[in-house]
């Protein structure tokens, strides 16, 4: 039997997986990804690509293909909730198309649509497969096992009908929802609120945009159905171009249900040609892991949690997870992390985690207790009013929240031991954006370019305002030069990054999060250095 070996081995190449490797590569580290399938797409379920992975993808060089993969600048991104798709429109949330949307004032990127059937794809090939990239398709992870300093996995090569050992020195498992790594680990995922079985019914409607615009209609990304009690969940374009996915739930869902073409007619107003392609059941948990860790092995993305798709934080979580594990293993592997590094990504990670679970349980609740009138979509006096009341409380509730939630998406903050914690007093008068633990705020310093784009794979240091900020800055240099750790420096005069960061000095970590500000330097910088890269001094 053959053995090979690499410094980190991902189980999964689901879009998790892929991100990870991605952010590996960004930071020169050796990898190998094992997916156990062809890697292709039969059933796409995620779509929205949310704000923080857009930036996330950007710094890893795919940005330009996932805004290019297929989605229509001109197809409206709005959200209509409608008792039928081209029936009564109850509420709608106008967001533009992705051709005219104006810049976002939070992001150099917009959240973008991209399914997964085309997500995947792109990724791998940004990649590459075996022997031209670090993916290895047909690649089943039987067993491992541990020791101090490596693990030593077993692989199935399914194509080849062989088996062969991989020597890695950490294990990351992005091997999804039911994460056999994860039970292997002995790590318990326990239902935090009752599992609901539902239905996707993924089916082409070519003439549906058509058919909709000449009735006079607007088109939707997403047509959210009024039509209880199976069809009040969201209808979605996919790709723009025809694809698209019912989601039933309730009664119809649980075995015997109704046919998928007749609930397609029952979701329409007026008859359009439809193709089911898919029908099949789906479980909605709501779970984050006990622990992320389990010695030199790491749970990310589906594996660690899953949540209600309701949000589409799911993925999103998952890609964020990514980017905080990569540059510490990185660091560890490059030999500068403290022993506090590695642990510190389960203390920002599950937090984040089970704040997104929340949100993601709020979202659907807010859906599934919704009072919805029999009359609703009755053409009468009685039905203009319930649908009025309705509207009026879908507004006071924010239904609208549920797509557009750029403080989920991009407002999060770490806590932890690798983080500088400030006191009252040292946080009074400087803006919440920059506090330590939170990314990093994106701001433009030309055409194209944001403050997100100058970090590169290491620390970075800001410093800003006139000349003098840049002589603190070099104390702090000095100190991470010491101990071997990169970082970047960019002395900045410019007044409006000047304010938005509110600071002289502001350390950012190799993940775009606020690692430390200040108007001078720390009285010892070398503490703060050891701070960040996980050392903890008693
Ligand atoms: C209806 C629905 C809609 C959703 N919409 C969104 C959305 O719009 N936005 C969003 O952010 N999230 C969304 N989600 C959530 C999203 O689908 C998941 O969070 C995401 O797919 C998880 O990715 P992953 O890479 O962690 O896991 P997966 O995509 O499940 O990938 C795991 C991979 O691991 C492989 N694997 C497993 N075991 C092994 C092994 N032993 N060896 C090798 N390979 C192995 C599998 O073959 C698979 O390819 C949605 C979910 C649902 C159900």
């Amino acid at each position: 039997m053959s053995t090979y070996e690499t410094d980190v081995l991902i189980v999964g190449g689901g879009p998790v997986g892929m991100a990870l490797a991605l952010d590996l590569r960004h930071r020169g580290v050796d990898c190998v990804l094992a997916e156990a399938t062809d890697g292709s797409v039969a059933h796409s379920k995620v779509s929205t690509i949310g704000p923080r992975s857009m930036e996330l993808f950007r710094r890893w060089g795919v940005a330009h293909r996932i805004r290019t993969a297929g989605w229509p600048d001109d197809h409206p991104l709005d959200v209509a909730w409608v008792t039928q798709v081209g029936g009564h429109e109850v509420l709608r949330v106008p967001r533009g198309s992705a051709g005219d949307r104006p810049a976002s004032p939070h992001s150099p990127e917009h959240d973008r649509i991209c399914p997964a059937h085309l997500l995947n794809p792109l990724l791998m090939e940004a990649l590459g497969t075996h022997p031209d990239g670090p993916v290895r398709l047909h690649h089943r992870v039987l067993e491992w096992t541990q020791t101090d300093d490596h693990v030593l996995v077993t692989v199935a090569d399914l194509a080849r009908d062989t088996t062969h050992m991989i020597r890695a020195r950490y294990l990351v498992a992005c091997d999804g929802a039911s994460s056999p790594v994860r039970k292997a680990c002995g790590i318990a995922s326990p239902d935090r609120y009752e599992p609901q079985v539902f239905r996707n019914i993924l089916f082409r409607a070519p003439r549906l945009r058509p058919d909709l615009e000449a009735r006079g209609h607007r088109h939707a990304m997403v047509h959210f159905l009024l039509l209880p009690p199976a069809m009040r969940y969201p209808m979605r374009a996919l790709d723009g171009e025809g694809l698209y996915n019912l989601v039933v739930g309730g009664e119809a869902a649980a075995g015997d249900g109704e046919d998928a073409h007749n609930l397609l007619q029952r979701a329409f107003a007026f008859p359009t040609p439809v193709e089911i392609l898919a029908d099949g059941k789906w479980y909605l948990t709501h779970r984050v892991a006990d622990r992320y860790r389990s010695g030199r092995v790491f749970l990310v993305g589906d594996a660690a949690h899953t949540l209600s798709p309701s949000g589409g934080f799911g993925l999103n979580t998952g890609i964020a997870d990514a980017a905080d594990l990569g540059w510490k293993l990185a660091a560890d592997l490059a030999g500068w992390a403290g022993p506090g590094l590695l642990d510190s990504y389960d203390t920002e990670r599950r937090r984040i985690a089970l704040r997104n679970l929340e949100e993601a349980n709020t979202n659907l609740t807010r859906t599934t207790r919704r009072e919805l009138p029999a009359e609703l979509n009755d053409d009468t006096p009685a039905g203009r009013r319930a649908r009025a009341a309705l509207a009026e409380a879908m507004e006071r509730e924010h239904a609208a929240r549920e797509f557009d939630a750029p403080d989920v998406h991009l407002g999060f903050r770490y806590h932890s031991p690798i983080v500088a914690e400030e006191t009252e007093e040292e946080a009074a008068g400087r803006p919440g954006a920059t506090a330590p633990g939170s990314r990093a705020p994106h701001l433009w310093l030309s055409p194209g370019t944001s403050t997100l784009d100058l970090f590169g794979a290491g620390f970075h240091l800001l410093a800003l305002g006139p000349e003098d900020g840049v002589d603190g800055g070099a104390k702090i240099e000095r100190a991470f030069t010491d101990r071997g750790i990169p970082l970047g420096t960019t002395p900045l005069d410019d007044p409006a990054v000047a304010e938005a960061y509110g600071s002289r000095l502001v350390l950012v970590r190799p993940d775009g999060h606020v690692a430390w500000r200040g108007d001078e330097p720390p009285a010892s910088p070398e503490l703060l250095v050891d701070l960040v890269r996980g050392v903890v001094h008693p």
